[in-house]
């Protein structure tokens, strides 16, 4: 009983009886050679063979999963990917998940490993949490190598003349200016002290020991690399976009890239194995595609395209999720994954919980390590209902994009009837399906009511459009994103990201490119401690990035920042090893 029991101890609890990875692939529909077996739990799947084989097959229906603004503590998305997945099992369909790679940032953080919780997660839990296929690794290693290109290069055209450099290298000088570099290195934790760094002090070395700049490090899953993971089509599309990513700048405001590097092909090399989409099993037995990297308020956030085109080919249903909620998540969803992939879902799950909707309506916010204030555990209906401003906003971007919104309540055991209730009548009132969904406490079983929501909104006419057309400037999309999606009076840009976005909107082809907001996921607005639907307010954009090879400029909003901090009371205090048996304990 997940009441009694950590999130660890009932995932260990049911390895005990899972499949083999053999079995979960030949009844998900794979050929024996389309699966890649890591171990006897886990795979591989070769991607570019299924969507061969079945190029002429329909595609299942396909169910986006997407959330109010959550509390510090995630309110149950990937709980209810799983849930959900579980529940149209029950009823007798074939169903898959789509969920990202956890990062180890928020594994040894406060937020645990992004596998679900309670009766509805993804297992084998450690090596899922813990590196799984090395996916996550090889991205680093690809990242990291552009560093070491670079810094190198820097080095060498500062301590060679134009004839050596030439002689030695073959490669004319690339001039880079040492004031615009926009890349930094990557590493897969919350490791605030890297934010802001020295690099290429001298040491026994001189000046072979590098050349002295600010550098930084941001944390591996908001890498471009990891958003051109999510995004790739194929390996193809891949390799193409790797040539592309913008790492500096030269003396004389040209950008460099990968490809100026000649770094690009290497990069790729380190990808091979990572392109293809990872196989594992919900407690109930069916496949979850786990691909590409959380965080879609610093990154893009979302399962791969890939992932999602082998499940669609191989689901009656399959259920991808988009990060936080729908003002991040789903936006990117719809006005970026989906204009890529060129695939449109059928219906969207919005997540909320008593707790998230509490703290919207005025309750204090809960502190990740610390234990719940009262308020969360003793019936508030004023509050619930108060909060509920913000799942219904959430509920109208979905419709907005025209697909149907259901909303998932994801009961918690100290939620009331009542509360519950008011939610319930909130919702129908706004015209959106509502159902609650217990299969954190029950798994499949409790989430029958979800299961049968979900394909009924499946069968409604979808309307998907767009909100902004790419040929729309820059600044008018943001604009567009601010005001119509989170609800700002406008936005104002700070000197630097003006510059940048007026070069941008000047520039025939980062003209062309989409657009990938940074934003707090924890409020609609830029300032995390605003609940509810912030009013009278206006977006701050103090940066923009370019990434040429996702294909997206990056404005940064507010303070939040690429590498996330780590608190006082982190998870891996809790964390250790059973030495007779191997076994890792406390995961989450
Ligand atoms: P998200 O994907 O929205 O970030 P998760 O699915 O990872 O959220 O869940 C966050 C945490 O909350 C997990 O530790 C999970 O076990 C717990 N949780 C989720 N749903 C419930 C629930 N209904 N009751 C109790 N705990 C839950």
């Amino acid at each position: 009983d997940p009441k009694d029991h950590p999130d660890w101890e009932v995932a260990q609890d049911a390895e005990s009886r899972m499949k083999t990875i053999y079995k979960l692939g030949d009844e998900m529909g794979l050929e024996e050679r389309e699966l890649l077996p890591y171990g006897h739990y886990m795979g591989k799947i070769d991607y570019r063979s299924v969507l061969k084989r079945l190029a002429d097959k329909p595609n299942g229906k396909f169910v986006n999963v997407t959330a109010i603004n959550p509390t510090p503590l995630g309110e149950g998305k990937s709980t209810t990917t799983i849930g959900l997945v579980q529940g149209l099992g029950r009823r007798g369909k074939k169903a898959s998940a789509a969920i990202r790679q956890p990062s180890g940032g928020p594994t040894m953080g406060v937020k645990g490993s992004a596998a679900g919780g309670g009766r509805s997660q993804c297992i084998p839990l450690t090596p899922f949490s813990l590196g799984f296929t090395g996916d996550i690794n090889a991205i680093m290693n690809a990242h990291n190598l552009a560093m070491t290109a670079l810094t190198a290069r820097m080095q060498h055209e500062r301590n060679y003349s134009d004839e050596k450099l030439l002689k030695l290298s073959g490669m004319p000088r690339l001039d880079v200016d040492p004031t615009r570099i926009s890349m930094g290195w990557v590493i897969d934790y919350c490791a605030q002290a890297l934010r802001n760094i020295v690099i290429g002090m001298d040491g026994v070395n001189g000046a072979q020991d590098g050349y002295m700049m600010r550098s930084k490090f941001d944390i591996a899953v908001s890498s471009e690399v990891m958003a051109i993971l999510a995004v790739s089509k194929d390996l193809k599309d891949l390799r193409e976009r790797m040539g592309k990513i913008i790492m500096c700048y030269d003396k004389f405001g040209k950008p460099l890239t990968t490809k100026d590097f000649e770094v690009d092909g290497a990069m790729t090399a380190w990808l091979v194995d990572a392109v293809n989409p990872n196989l594992i099993q919900t407690l109930e037995g069916q496949p979850v595609i786990v691909h590409a990297g959380p965080f879609a308020n610093i990154a893009i956030g979302q399962s791969s395209i890939i992932a999602d085109q082998v499940g669609l080919k191989l689901s009656d249903y399959h259920v991808t999720e988009s990060g936080f909620g729908a003002d991040i998540g789903y936006e990117k969803f719809w006005n970026l994954k989906c204009h890529y992939s060129g695939l449109t879902p059928d219906a969207s799950v919005v997540v909320a919980t008593v707790r998230a909707l509490k703290c919207h309506g005025g309750a204090p916010m809960p502190v990740p390590g610390k234990k719940l204030p009262e308020a969360y555990t003793t019936e508030n209906v004023e509050w619930v209902e108060k909060g509920c401003a913000n799942l219904l906003h959430h509920v109208n971007i979905v419709k907005k994009s025209g697909v149907s919104p259901v909303v998932c309540i994801n009961a918690f055991v100290t939620d009331t009837p009542n509360e519950i209730r008011k939610i319930r009548e909130l919702c129908e009132a706004a015209g959106a399906r509502v159902a609650v969904s217990k299969h954190w406490e029950y798994g499949g079983e409790g989430a029958l009511e979800l299961a049968d929501a979900v394909m009924d909104a499946c069968n409604d006419k979808t309307t998907f459009t767009p909100l902004y057309d790419w040929s729309m400037p820059m600044r008018q999309r943001i604009e567009k994103v601010a005001t119509e999606v989170y609800g700002a009076d406008g936005v104002d840009y700070s000197f630097e990201a003006k510059a940048r976005l007026e070069s941008i909107e000047n520039d025939t082809e980062l003209s062309k490119l989409g657009l990938c907001m940074v934003k707090t996921h924890l409020s609609l607005s830029d300032d995390p401690t605003l609940k509810g639907v912030p009013k009278g307010w206006r977006l701050k954009v103090r940066d923009v990035l370019t990434f040429g090879g996702a294909g997206f400029v990056v404005p940064v909003a507010g303070s939040i920042s690429l590498m996330p901090g780590t608190g006082s009371n982190p998870s891996f205090r809790r964390i250790d090893v059973d030495t007779d048996t191997g076994r890792v304990e406390g995961l989450f």
